[in-house]
């Protein structure tokens, strides 16, 4: 990936939430993106997603911190609240989400329309998934990697080797 040095020389700063079970390519292209347009990304792992994890909070903010380690206006966190409330902690302008195909739409125009209910000062903003990122999704790479298939061209190569060890390990 390019970009070492952020494009974006503004104030703004964007919150990017989810569950980051690991975080894969196509999560780390729209972070790219988002660093682009935004002085600063804070990349928000909730701490308690109502799914099972594979991960820890702490592993999934490493995973996290060695892939976005290249742009220095992108940081990882964990937060355990109302995602508007943790991006008001943080002064966060925009909630940043990545749309795949139309079944993420439904959902993500639920919580967008909840979040601007709940916070009307902080914008939903959404970018569209990157054609080779449109496959992939954390539960699928979990699954792939639970079965010994490749995921090296998926995600980061630390993700990689993380998925690996767990598997060993089970
Ligand atoms: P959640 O658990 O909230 O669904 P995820 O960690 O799976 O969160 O994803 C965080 C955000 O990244 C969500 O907005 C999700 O739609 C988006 N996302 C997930 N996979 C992709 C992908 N392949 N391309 C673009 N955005 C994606």
């Amino acid at each position: 990936m390019s970009n070492v040095h952020p494009k974006a020389q503004n104030a703004l700063v964007a919150l990017y939430p989810g569950s980051f079970d690991p975080i894969h390519n196509g999560h780390v292209d729209i972070i790219r993106r988002a660093a682009d347009l935004f002085g600063r990304v804070i990349v928000a792992v909730y701490d308690r997603p109502d799914k099972r994890l594979l991960f820890s909070t702490e592993e999934r903010i490493e995973l996290v911190e060695a892939a976005v380690a290249q742009w220095t206006n992108v940081e990882a966190a964990s937060y355990a609240s109302l995602t508007v409330e943790y991006a008001t902690t943080r002064g966060a302008n925009a909630i940043i989400r990545g749309l795949r195909a139309t079944s993420d739409f439904d959902f993500e125009f639920q919580l967008a329309l909840m979040n601007r209910h709940l916070n009307h000062d902080i914008e939903a903003l959404f970018l569209m998934t990157s054609l080779e990122h449109a496959h992939l999704s954390s539960t699928l790479i979990k699954e792939l990697a639970n079965h010994g298939a490749p995921v090296e061209d998926l995600v980061p190569s630390r993700v990689a080797d993380a998925l690996r060890l767990k598997r060993e390990r089970s």
